[in-house]
């Protein structure tokens, strides 16, 4: 069964998203506040996440950001505010997608739905690739999902090791920030929030790894430039 945490202090809509979701076969836990909420998503196990942004204790930007770097489940944010719709797009904070107050229960469903089947099938396809890259002290084994420069092990979270392994397995060519969304995250037309959550995650490709494999092409996207060796 999914489970899908519910980070919401207005018990009442806390409850109506529940009912919906779990008439959908979803197991589904509730936190009221940002805190316990955030505690909660790192120590256990998730396949979506729905965070309300305005919460006591921590909003959920916060929320999101911290458990951008140590999960890669789905993100949906919601709130009541338009002006916290423009932050979610404008931030790349690594929300999957955001969904104004009020809004149809169904509707909410049908994007967990969607998020969901779309995160198996990344998941699903990224452990299917079996050749490793290795190239300059790099190396990226796909099948155990682990990366290693100079033979010791850089920890990339799944993210980021799906987007170098597909900067890696298609080098030489520039992809688009959108590209590159649309390829590894699987989403299409988020516009914004998807370039932002690429340059995120590059970011922290590039601090993990000592040397920078990934060149940028201002204005067009990024680049992993393989030189065939003399
Ligand atoms: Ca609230």
């Amino acid at each position: 069964m999914k489970r899908i945490l519910i980070v919401e202090d207005e018990k009442n809509i806390a409850e109506i998203e529940r009912d919906y979701l779990e008439l959908d076969g979803f197991e589904v836990i509730i936190e009221n506040n940002g805190v316990n909420g955030l505690n909660r998503a790192m120590s256990e196990e998730f396949d979506l996440a729905i965070l309300d942004i305005m919460l006591p204790d921590m909003d959920g930007f916060e929320i999101c950001r911290a458990l951008r770097k140590e999960k890669d489940i789905p993100i949906l944010m919601v709130t009541a505010k338009v002006s916290s719709i423009d932050k979610v797009r404008g931030l790349g904070i690594g929300a999957d997608d955001y969904i104004g107050k009020p809004f149809d229960p169904a509707e909410l469903v049908a994007r967990v739905k969607a998020h969901i089947a779309r995160y198996d099938r990344i998941k699903g396809t990224t452990q299917d690739k079996g050749v490793d890259i290795e190239y300059r002290d790099l190396v990226i084994r796909p099948l155990s999902r682990r990366v290693f420069f100079k033979n010791n092990e850089i920890f990339l979270t799944a993210k980021e090791f799906d987007l170098l392994y597909y900067l890696a397995s298609n080098p030489n060519v520039v992809h688009s920030k959108k590209d590159i969304f649309d390829k590894v995250w699987g989403m299409e037309s988020l516009g914004d929030a998807g370039a932002g959550t690429v340059v995120v995650h590059l970011t922290h490709i590039r601090e993990k790894i000592p040397m920078d494999y990934i060149e940028t092409v201002r204005g067009v996207g990024y680049r992993f430039s393989m030189q065939t060796e003399q």
